[in-house]
């Protein structure tokens, strides 16, 4: 939480004043600045080492005690920068947790999606291997086809359409016509003497 820290900035760096204090132990003693109830915004010197087993205690104030007023204020303000950091944190958990939770719910979705992807791929693949197995069906009954159309054609074209029996055929009339040619001239020929032997 925003809690203790000083709620403005330091301008100037603990050690960056002049001229310097030193404290038990010969050393330059840093300057901060108090937050507490009784003394906020009021600036205090301490030993380098406060706080460490080395701490030689040194402590003693820098600015002189402020009016009520002023401490007032300065307590007011203190309060209401460390409160607008404590909700500042808090949005920023409940908003990473959000965060956290659609990241979540999307890698759900997308698991999910993914599984539905697959499992549309597997009845795909097992449709597309009925398909081509009726295909495959298809071609040998077209194929059977084939083969009994042609072998009913190549019957009739011996039957019928042979050129050796059209050819003789043609000797056959060939044949009829000189035949009753003959039979013709013979007829005129002999009528006289048919007529006769009447
Ligand atoms: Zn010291």
């Amino acid at each position: 939480m925003g809690g203790m820290r000083s709620p403005m900035p330091y301008r100037e760096g603990p050690l960056a004043y002049e001229p310097a204090i030193f404290c038990r132990c010969d050393r330059k003693a840093p300057r901060w600045i108090s937050w507490s109830d009784d003394n906020p915004g009021r600036r205090y010197l301490r030993c380098i080492a406060a706080w460490t087993i080395n701490d030689c205690s040194f402590y003693a104030w820098f600015d002189g005690e402020h009016t009520p007023f002023l401490k007032n204020l300065l307590l007011d303000l203190r309060d209401a920068v460390w409160n607008l950091r404590n909700e500042n944190a808090q949005l920023k958990q409940l908003n990473l947790q959000g965060t956290g939770d659609v990241v979540c719910n999307l890698r759900r979705e997308n698991a999910h999606l993914k599984q539905m992807n697959e499992e549309l791929q597997r009845s795909n693949e097992v449709k597309e291997a009925g398909m081509k197995a009726k295909i495959k069906e298809l071609e040998d009954k077209d194929v059977a086809l084939g083969t009994m159309a042609t072998m009913l054609r190549s019957g009739k074209a011996v039957h019928q359409l042979s050129p050796n029996r059209r050819y003789d055929n043609l000797e056959v009339l060939h044949c009829v016509v000189l035949f009753l040619g003959g039979w013709l001239w013979a007829g005129r020929a002999l009528a006289p003497r048919v007529v006769c032997v009447l």
